[in-house]
């Protein structure tokens, strides 16, 4: 079974109630790369209902009144109503239909993945609350997630300050009591600085499960100056992952950007030496590393970590896309350190 069916049917064929239904269609509509304003209708009437009691929802239902509530237009409500009165909603059925399979070369290597170690919530730039966000993750077989928002200087991103992460750690904690046996690691997508510095506290980075290192400025850096900075962000003990090492776009609505130049047998042997992972980006305006870079990197001995970087739910379900390209270029899933048991991953990410 993928993670998506089991998305679509999580308690075998259980009808879904509004709330549910919504969810579900936003989590479609994310993991077929539909621009967010189009799932954002669905998520908000979602969290609209959710917050009505059971004797609100029989009166608005029996009224036919939905579209009385802020932010329920006819489509949102065609749906409600239908979740209400006990049916599966067309919209949902349709999109349920409709849905592909997402890099089906790649489910050899799919299947064992236990989980996913760059993601984003609300707290930054994600569109969801880490709830949702891991409730998704959780229900598409995931053992673990690392929840990774963005580091202080990425203020457009609405990066975590040190006090906001500490914050987040509290909150996370608190909820990996419900999830258990799922777990939530704690992490960060910090900011590899132009002296390959990181942008957060060392203390802190120390504290948290999983640091993923990435480059989000001054991307057209000359290769000797990008190396070097790459170079010493990777040999950082507390670094654990480098992602989307190329910061290339290859498509979507930011437009295409070239590769950063740098010596990448340097820096993947860093990576190799220092323990961090290359990490295999799965969005597919990223595709990142290039095919060639992938084998480069295969060939050095380098460990990998297959992340979907999602910033919606639906998006968690990427992960095909980045397990096609792993597999047609060689990775093996032993080398992968997110098909490894978290006792092991947490073991591996603490020595190096
Ligand atoms: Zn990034
Ligand atoms: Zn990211």
């Amino acid at each position: 079974m993928t993670g998506a069916d089991r998305i679509a049917e999580p308690d075998g064929a259980a009808t879904p109630g509004p709330v549910e239904a919504l969810r579900e269609i936003g989590f479609w509509l994310e993991r077929g790369r539909a621009q967010s304003h189009r799932v954002k209708a669905y998520r908000r009437a979602a969290d609209v209902v959710a917050g009505l009691s059971a004797d609100e929802l029989a009166v608005y239902q029996e009224a036919g009144i939905w579209q009385d509530l802020p932010g329920i237009g006819p489509k949102t409500a065609a749906v409600i109503a239908q979740a209400c009165a006990g049916q599966v909603p067309g919209y949902l059925t349709d999109l349920r239909r409709a849905a592909q399979p997402i890099g089906a070369p790649g489910k050899p290597l799919r299947s064992r993945l236990r989980g996913d170690l760059h993601t984003h919530s609300d707290w930054s730039d994600g569109g969801s609350p880490i709830e949702e966000m891991m409730s998704v993750a959780a229900a598409l077989g995931h053992e673990y997630c690392a929840l990774t928002d963005h580091s202080p200087r990425l203020t457009v991103a609405n990066g975590l300050s040190a006090e906001r992460l500490r914050r987040q750690l509290d909150v996370v904690a608190e909820l990996n009591e419900r999830f258990a046996p799922f777990r939530i690691l704690t992490g960060i997508e910090v900011d590899i600085l132009d002296d390959g510095a990181l942008d957060q506290e060392a203390d802190l980075l120390a504290e948290l499960d999983i640091v993923v290192a990435s480059v989000h400025s001054h991307l057209r850096a000359d290769s000797a100056t990008m190396t070097k900075r790459m170079v010493y962000a990777v040999a950082n003990p507390n670094v654990d992952v480098l992602g989307h090492c190329t910061g290339r776009l290859v498509e979507g609505v930011r437009g295409n950007r070239p590769e950063s130049t740098f010596d990448a047998e340097l820096v993947f042997e860093a990576c190799r030496r220092y323990g961090t992972a290359v990490e295999i980006n799965c969005r597919p305006e990223r595709l990142d590393p290039p095919s060639r870079l992938l084998r480069l990197a295969v060939e050095i001995g380098c460990h990998f970590s297959v992340d979907t970087d999602a910033h919606a739910p639906g998006q968690l379900d990427w992960q095909g896309y980045g397990c096609e390209r792993a597999v047609a270029n060689g990775v093996d899933p032993d080398r992968v350190i997110n098909t490894w048991p978290v006792a092991d991953l947490l073991a591996w990410t603490a020595a190096s």
